[in-house]
């Protein structure tokens, strides 16, 4: 291969194949960087030595295929490459084969310029020769290895399941297939394996995975595409840590692959449980754990990220009668948490700056400023309340060096009667000012860049106990947070039966109920989210109920699925996580396009096939289709 030769290679014979990365022609000597996907080797065409060669190889173009037979021969140490692992050595061709020519491609593997993307997309076979492309490629499957090395050798099986199939509940719309042999009927590309896993749990596989498409159509952002991957697990008798172990465990081995070591070595210690450990199979796992609820007070967010600091509700460091002080002065909301946003190291802001804060990203975008009150001025704040103040600074531990400021509730009855004040649409809010922030002054604070020690620079976390339901506004319904098979604390059990038939009341308990659903995050990005199913029919009927379900619209949707629960069905637990994702961090890429071989663009098209395309009318007749045209 073109990456393997070395000086101890010398003398020896040696034939390549690969592109013609670039050719240099020197009148009696051409030199030639030929290329495969190990790496580059230089090749010499000498007039002297064999003019019949050097004749052929003046027709080389870039990117033509070509396979050569030479010597090996060290290089003059002056002439080393030091760039590349095959710089000492180069190749005096003695035979040179054209494989194939090509024509001037629309950009070159070997630019440092890269084209735009659309280009790139429309080309794609040209663009994966690229180095980084090759790069990220490789990288995806050594991860993908790696985890399926690693489940393997837990005893998991990996099963397929149809693409083709009906509709699965994960809350976005469908792809749907024409049935020809029936008419009218379609069945849906999954938006997940999630039935059939179950299904496999039923049937006695104990434990599935699977590294498997699945198929959502939803409104495209950088890191969507319409069809992605995900590392699909479920296994039987599971308490949530049990799941985690497994989870920490191939993402461990999937970091390592890419070489970074998120986990300290596993001693032997730890693989030692007590008897609780073992009577509750409670497996110890690694991963920081914070429920929903902490996440959205401390960060804003359901998907903390942990290298900066969280927000602190500065109430808990005040008497009451400082609370009220502070609120007053600053037309808050004492109801609401005080919260205080600090970004390390950027304390050296204009005044000018300050006062635009909050005027730009996330925050306006999600009407933050309709009802937050900020306070930008500490030292105005020192003048105002200098005991309330100097308070808060040490309560917050804020460093002289750190931006900081003070969100609350805007006070005002007006407001508080339109807008939704609830607690935890303010924290929202505070959440995405602390993220434009970090983003803002990301150079000064420097967190996000990585410093070489993994357990630094990758912040793993499980965000626990997520609410059950969530309420949709635009359908103004309650809707599963996960989706319908999660299983809900065992305590709020009498709430949802309570509450059974509040689907369309927003101030309904229903919001209340939590579910033992959990998601693993890294560095504030969601990789995966999972939950310990429900395996009892009466339950699974009750939680169709709250959703508004008739029994019969159950049964036309799940009938299958609600019929199996029937037949002795173990508890059972997953969870799924986002390969592309993962990979796309691994490789330090900016788009899950950087490590998807043949993505789509954000209108979901694939620039390359040029799909999707219109149909010719008879296949359209045969599927019993017409197309309205609008
Ligand atoms: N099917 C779920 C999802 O795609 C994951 C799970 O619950 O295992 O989000």
């Amino acid at each position: 291969m073109c990456g393997a030769l070395r000086s101890a290679d010398a003398g020896r014979k040696a034939v390549l194949m690969g592109w013609v990365n670039r050719r240099r022609d020197l009148g009696s000597l051409i030199f030639i960087d030929l290329r495969d996907r190990t790496g580059l080797t230089q090749i010499v065409v000498n007039k002297e030595l064999n003019p019949a060669v050097h004749q052929k190889a003046e027709l080389l173009r870039n990117e033509y295929v070509i396979a050569v037979i030479g010597t090996v021969k060290q290089r003059d140490p002056e002439t080393f490459n030091k760039n590349i692992p095959t710089g000492e050595i180069e190749l005096v061709v003695g035979e040179l084969r054209i494989l194939n020519d090509a024509k001037q491609p629309p950009f070159l593997p070997s630019d440092t310029v890269l084209p735009h993307e659309e280009m790139r997309l429309k080309y794609r076979y040209i663009d994966l020769r690229r180095d980084a492309m090759q790069f990220n490629i490789e990288m995806r499957h050594k991860v993908s290895k790696a985890i399926r090395d690693y489940l393997s050798a837990q005893g998991f099986f990996e099963i397929e399941t149809p693409f083709m199939t009906r509709s699965t509940p994960e809350g976005a719309r469908d792809y749907l297939v024409p049935s020809r042999v029936q008419p009218g009927s379609f069945y849906a590309l999954p938006q997940s394996p999630q039935m059939f896993k179950q299904i496999l749990m039923i049937s006695g596989f104990d434990k599935y995975y699977q590294i498997v498409r699945c198929f959502r159509d939803e409104d495209l952002r950088a890191d969507r595409q319409p069809e992605f991957t995900q590392i699909d697990l479920e296994m039987t008798y599971p308490q949530p840590e049990s799941v985690w172990a497994v989870v920490e465990g191939f993402l461990q081995a999937a970091f390592r692959a890419a070489g970074h070591e998120i986990l300290g070595q596993p001693s032997d210690e730890k693989k030692v449980q007590d008897v609780d450990d073992i009577l509750n199979s409670r497996t110890r796992t690694e991963f920081l754990r914070m429920s929903y609820d902490e996440a959205i007070r401390r960060y804003g967010n359901d998907k903390p990220d942990l290298r900066l600091p969280p927000i602190v509700d500065v109430r808990e460091g005040l008497s009451p009668e400082e609370v009220d002080e502070l609120a007053m002065k600053f037309r808050m909301r004492k109801e609401l948490p005080i919260q205080l946003i600090r970004i390390p190291k950027a304390g050296d802001i204009s005044g000018t700056e300050r006062r635009t804060i909050g005027t730009y990203g996330a925050y306006q975008h999600v009407g933050g400023p309709n009802f937050v009150q900020l306070m930008t001025d500490p030292r105005r704040f020192g003048k105002d309340l200098p005991a309330v103040s100097e308070k808060v600074v040490k309560f917050a531990e804020v460093d002289p060096q750190d931006l900081w400021l003070l969100a609350g509730a805007l006070n005002k009855p007006e407001i508080a009667a339109v807008m939704d004040q609830s607690l935890q649409h303010f924290c929202e809010k505070c959440g995405f000012l602390r993220l434009d922030l970090a983003q803002k002054y990301a150079e000064k604070h420097g967190a996000f860049k990585k410093t070489g020690d993994s357990a630094m620079d990758y912040r793993f976390l499980w965000v626990t106990d997520f609410p059950m339901f969530e309420w949709d506004k635009d359908e103004r319904r309650w809707n599963p947070a996960h989706h319908p098979f999660t299983s809900l604390h065992e305590e709020d059990m009498a709430k949802l039966e309570a509450n059974i038939d509040s689907v369309r009341d927003p101030k309904s308990p229903l919001g209340e109920i939590r579910a033992l659903a959990y998601d693993v995050v890294l560095n504030g990005t969601e990789l995966g989210s999972g939950s310990i199913r429900i395996h009892r029919q009466d339950i699974q009927r009750k939680i169709f109920q709250a959703l508004g379900m008739t029994d019969e619209e159950a049964r036309a949707r799940f009938g299958f699925f609600m019929e199996a629960l029937e037949y002795g069905t173990p508890p059972h637990g997953g969870i799924a996580l986002g390969l592309d994702r993962i990979v796309m961090i691994l490789a330090g890429a900016e788009s899950l396009r950087e490590v998807i071989p043949f993505p789509k663009t954000a209108r979901a098209v694939d620039l390359m096939v040029d799909a999707p395309t219109p149909v010719s009318d008879a296949q359209l007749r045969e599927l019993g289709i017409t197309v309205k045209k609008s």
